[in-house]
């Protein structure tokens, strides 16, 4: 039912519930929730009243009132326990005759810090009666607001009175959305209870109880509809049967220099199964930088090749291409398996060579970029294909490399990350793949001590940079970069790069600059520079050079380093602790920061744990803005349930989804057929990731 139909929304209204809210529909209402509840029946003593505090009531007389320059009308009140200031922007004139000196009223809203002392801007105002006759449910919803909505009149009181009127209007219209036989498994209340309780409970354990089913639905629905594809898609497309293990991958294996580790093993093992088994694979690839995903991915390749295929491995960055290509070589070497490299950079003799190679299947594993996904790049018969550091690879080529598939199946799909997500996350963001993770680092490793230190301790870490370069090791020093074409980024790191050689000078130091903007040649001669232990200094952005391996290296120097997200800076670090020298992270920062930004800091100098570390980051910032899934998305919108918190929900959701789909794999069965029905709404149509990735 549309929204202009319910009392107190007219056309004005509706279009802004619509335009702000999303909200087009009484049912539509009723489905958003509130995020917080308010205790109705308590009040704040004014002296009690702390800018920390989220909203807040408090009970006052009116003191006095001015309006002030005709722009701002100051009210102070008083409990009793003290004075406190309100002030208005807006409406002033009918809050100064409402707000009459000497009479009592309730005030609603947020403490905030102003030249020290404690006051509220526009809080809600109630007479002492209103708020008892509205009297009965203590707890109030807080809805979703924006400015926009608070100037349209539609504020958090008028909310509440027309989520009163949509349940009284349009919940009958309402259908329940869970089949009974669900319901009853999974203790779920019904859907009328739980929308008459999450707007207005009745107490605690009944908002408990709407809340759980709320969630529950959303996440399972959002689990159905993702396993249903990956029901679909493994009965109905063929994979490419890869049954031989092959010699290739057992000369690379009998070769290797050091044992693989044990999770390494279970890994290849289930990468192997998956190609074997006649379906597609489709497997998502997890492990902490320096975990070794390297080895793994040049194994996979040699199944393939070992089964007559070809196998690309994608990267997503020149220098990371060309650092796998040289990595693989000694590995490749003992396997006869002929390899090449494929960038932007490449010259027009090379890529017409590469192109030759790839189409009469002479080249069995090739190296590259983007390049590798132009249409004029012509396959003999691709088996397999690699993608690292996925998401920094759009849609879009994902799709174009699927489509280079020349030999009736597609190919079989690994994608490795480094950002590790948390379980939850990638349950939902991948719950149509299935998910390896190497959770073992191969042995040696030392821990990397981090530090934090703010720009007082400079000439000390400056000192200690020496000291280790004295020992033979090299330092690496990273600026942000956020933003590729922020100017900003780039003039510290020109100032810091000066700085540097100013204090390291040549020729008793040498210093390596790497940044975006050079040409490709001269960002590799100082790569390599580098990575030869020609220059005991390098100093990069952060968007580049995150995959280079130099085992080292023992000091990492992240600038600004409150700028970074903590799952970029556990990959920067990373760079280090790779050798058998003891490594350091050195974190610097302004001396101001924000709560966040030092709870970061924080993080990295107590763990070097990189799920520990995302999974925090999600609770800090909500799944949404992890780092690493910005460009995906979440592919749903949640309405209650959150992916950081709800886990437990999430996997017991999941477990009945499947559960469902083993007897029911296309839902056609009579009692199924509510589920077919909720899953058509547009909420729950997800982008199917398996075709893309
Ligand atoms: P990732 O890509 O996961 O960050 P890499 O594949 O680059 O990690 O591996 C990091 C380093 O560890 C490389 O120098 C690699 O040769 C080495 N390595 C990989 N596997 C093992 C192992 N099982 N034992 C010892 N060293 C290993
Ligand atoms: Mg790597």
């Amino acid at each position: 039912m549309d929204i202009q139909f319910l009392p107190g929304v007219g056309p004005k209204r509706a279009s802004l519930l619509k335009k702000e809210l999303a909200v087009d529909t009484i049912g539509g209402l009723l489905r958003l929730y509130p995020f917080r509840y308010i205790d109705r029946s308590s009040f704040v003593r004014i002296c009690e009243a702390r800018p920390d505090m989220a909203y807040v009531q408090i009970k006052a007389r009116v003191l006095r009132t001015d309006i002030i320059e005709k722009k701002r009308l100051s009210v102070w009140v008083s409990d009793g326990s003290g004075d406190l200031e309100l002030v208005f922007f807006k409406g002033i004139k009918w809050t100064y005759e409402k707000l009459k000196p000497g009479s009592e009223f309730i005030f609603f809203g947020k403490p905030t810090a102003f030249n020290g002392r404690i006051n509220m801007i526009h809080p809600e105002v109630d007479t002492v009666q209103d708020s008892a006759a509205a009297g009965s449910p203590s707890m109030t919803g807080v809805y979703p607001s924006t400015e926009k909505l608070k100037n349209g009149g539609i504020t958090g009181k008028v909310m509440n009175r027309l989520m009163e009127a949509a349940l009284e209007k349009g919940l009958p219209y309402i259908e329940e959305s869970m089949p009974e036989h669900l319901m009853r498994q999974c203790g779920l209340v019904p859907l009328h209870f739980a929308l008459r309780n999450i707007h207005f409970p009745m107490d605690m354990s009944s908002l408990e109880k709407a809340r759980y089913r709320l969630k529950f639905e959303e996440l399972f629905y959002l689990q159905l509809s993702l396993l249903k594809q990956k029901y679909v898609r493994s009965r109905a497309e063929q994979g490419i049967r890869m049954s031989l293990v092959g010699s290739a991958f057992n000369a690379c294996y009998d070769s290797l220099p050091f044992p693989l580790t044990g999770a390494q093993k279970r890994v290849i093992t289930e990468i192997r199964n998956d190609m074997k088994s006649g379906h597609q694979m489709n497997r998502l690839l997890q492990g902490d930088v320096g975990s070794g995903k390297t080895m793994v991915a040049v194994l996979t390749a040699l199944i393939a090749v070992g089964n007559g295929y070809q196998a690309c491995i994608m990267a997503p960055t020149e220098v990371l291409a060309q650092q796998h290509y040289k990595n693989i070589q000694k590995f490749l070497a003992p396997t006869g398996v002929k390899s090449a490299l494929l960038t932007g950079s490449s010259k027009t003799s090379e890529r017409k060579e590469v192109h030759s190679g790839l189409e009469d299947g002479s080249i069995g594993i090739i190296v590259g970029t983007h390049a590798l996904i132009e249409d004029n790049v012509v396959f003999r018969n691709l088996g397999l294909a690699i993608i690292d550091e996925q998401h920094r690879f759009g849609v879009e080529q994902r799709s174009r490399l699927w489509r280079k598939a020349s030999c009736g199946a597609p190919p079989h799909v690994l994608v490795m990350t480094a950002t590790p997500i948390p379980r939850t996350l990638a349950m939902t963001l991948y719950g149509d793949l299935d998910v390896s993770v190497i959770d073992e680092l191969p042995p040696g490793r030392k821990p990397v001590q981090t530090i934090h230190a703010t720009e007082g301790k400079r000439p000390a870490l400056y000192k200690f940079l020496r000291d280790q370069i004295a020992l033979g090791r090299q330092v690496f020093i990273v600026y942000p970069l956020i933003n590729e074409t922020e100017k900003l980024d780039y003039q510290s790191l020109e100032a810091g790069a000066e700085e540097i050689m100013q204090k390291f000078p040549f020729p008793q130091y040498k210093t390596a600059v790497v940044h975006g903007k050079q040409q490709n040649d001269v960002k590799k001669f100082n790569m390599d520079a580098f990575a030869a232990g020609r220059a005991d200094i390098l100093v990069a952005t952060s968007v580049i050079e995150v995959g280079v391996d130099v085992p080292n290296a023992s000091v990492m120097v992240i600038e600004s380093a409150e700028r970074f997200g903590l799952s970029q800076l556990h990959q920067l670090r990373g760079r280090v602790g790779r050798g058998c020298e003891k490594s350091y992270c050195v974190l610097m920062t302004g001396p101001k920061m924000s709560k966040e930004s030092r709870h970061r800091i924080e993080l990295m100098c107590a763990t070097e744990n990189g799920f520990e570390l995302a999974e925090e980051d999600m609770k800090m910032r909500g799944p949404g803005d992890l780092e690493g899934t910005q460009q995906s998305g979440l592919p749903i919108s949640l309405n209650i349930a959150s992916l950081a918190k709800d886990g437990i929900i999430l996997n017991t959701a999941r477990d009945w989804a499947d559960s469902v789909l083993k007897d029911d794999p296309t839902l056609t069965a009579d009692k199924n057929q509510l589920l077919r029905k909720e899953l058509r709404k547009e909420k729950y149509q997800i982008k199917d990731y398996s075709k893309i990735s």
